[in-house]
């Protein structure tokens, strides 16, 4: 799983610290150093390892007063978990009860609430966007998916055929060539709750868009008309975790253009060691958390993601 390889090394870099009988300086540089060593391994950039090994050395600085032994080892170690956190969740602050930094749908909640996403072709966004609206309709959610990808051929198709194999309520069009024609149509009559159709009541607008690869300025720009003729109250960011160092401009350039709330990773091989530096990344570039993790490609898929519970789990 995306991030898991880099929580095994985290672990062993802390276990380390763990076992020696002396915390002393030694021990605590040793452990900085394998810390650093596990996220730059994972892929992670230089600039964001430089900073965390920064922070977490001025935290332990300041816990030089400690007396050696268990009460350091723990302060040390929930220095590095608190870091990790914030770097993980940049909003959270890596503080524990704040409530989500990003915006988070509710049932029943009208109007719908809508909820872009955005990638490059090719990254799993159309997959991610029928997950995401199965998983919020398995959990009650009376959700609608809106094709806005007019550009790929057989965008359409797939996102229909997913959508209908799902049971979700889907709108497109095969003769509108402008997404955000077709985008405003489509949440426009799912959020428009005088309609029949809408009797039961949409909660919850999924918003698939274009990727294309080739043009990327045009893209970023269809994205901003889209976001803003929609207002959506959330965006969500589809990243292929395979795709290493190449996340952090890639994330950068399209929170530039549209306001991004969160992140989806989706793993394109299980395991894939440099699955969490493509992630981390894409965190540090858009200062947005991880929600989800897309671990294959059915359905089902599909693993919210708690960065903080993530840390804490592993490494406390
Ligand atoms: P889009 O161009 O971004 O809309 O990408 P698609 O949704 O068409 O996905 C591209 C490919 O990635 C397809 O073959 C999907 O089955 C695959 N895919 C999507 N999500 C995942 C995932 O979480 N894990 C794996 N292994 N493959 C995925």
């Amino acid at each position: 799983m995306v991030l898991a390889q880099l929580g095994e090394s985290l672990v062993g870099a802390l276990a380390q610290m763990a076992k020696s009988t002396v915390v002393d300086d030694k021990v605590v540089v040793d452990c900085l150093n394998d810390v650093s060593r596990a996220l730059l391994q994972a892929d992670v950039r230089f600039e964001t390892v430089r900073a965390v090994q920064a922070s977490i050395g001025s935290a332990v600085v300041n816990l030089q007063s400690l007396a050696a032994g268990t009460d350091r080892r723990r302060a040390i170690k929930h220095a590095v978990v608190d870091e990790l956190r914030r770097m993980l969740d940049p909003a959270a602050g890596g503080g524990t009860g704040k409530p989500p930094p990003f915006f988070v749908p509710r049932k029943g909640r009208k109007p719908a609430s809508v909820v872009m996403f955005v990638g490059l072709q090719g990254s799993g966004k159309t997959t991610t966007c029928v997950k995401y609206a199965d998983y919020h309709r398995r959990t009650g959610f009376s959700p609608a998916l809106v094709c806005a990808d007019t550009f790929r051929a057989g965008a359409l198709d797939q996102l229909r055929q997913n959508a209908a194999k799902a049971g979700i309520p889907f709108y497109g069009s095969y003769t509108e060539s402008d997404p955000v024609r077709v985008a405003v149509e489509g949440v426009d009559r799912f959020r428009n709750a005088d309609q029949a159709a809408a009797a039961e009541g949409c909660d919850l607008i999924v918003v698939d868009t274009s990727g294309r690869h080739s043009q990327e300025a045009a893209l970023l720009e269809e994205m901003r008309q889209l976001a803003e003729a929609t207002r959506p109250d959330l965006v969500v960011l589809v990243m292929d975790a395979t795709i290493g160092q190449a996340a952090f401009d890639q994330a950068l350039a399209f929170k530039q253009s549209v306001e991004v709330g969160a992140v989806i990773v989706v793993t394109k091989m299980d395991g894939h060691a440099k699955g969490g530096g493509g992630a981390l990344s894409a965190v540090a570039a858009t200062k947005s958390p991880v929600i989800f993790i897309g671990t294959g490609e059915h359905i089902a898929d599909l693993e919210a993601f708690d960065a903080r519970s993530f840390v804490s789990r592993r490494l406390l």
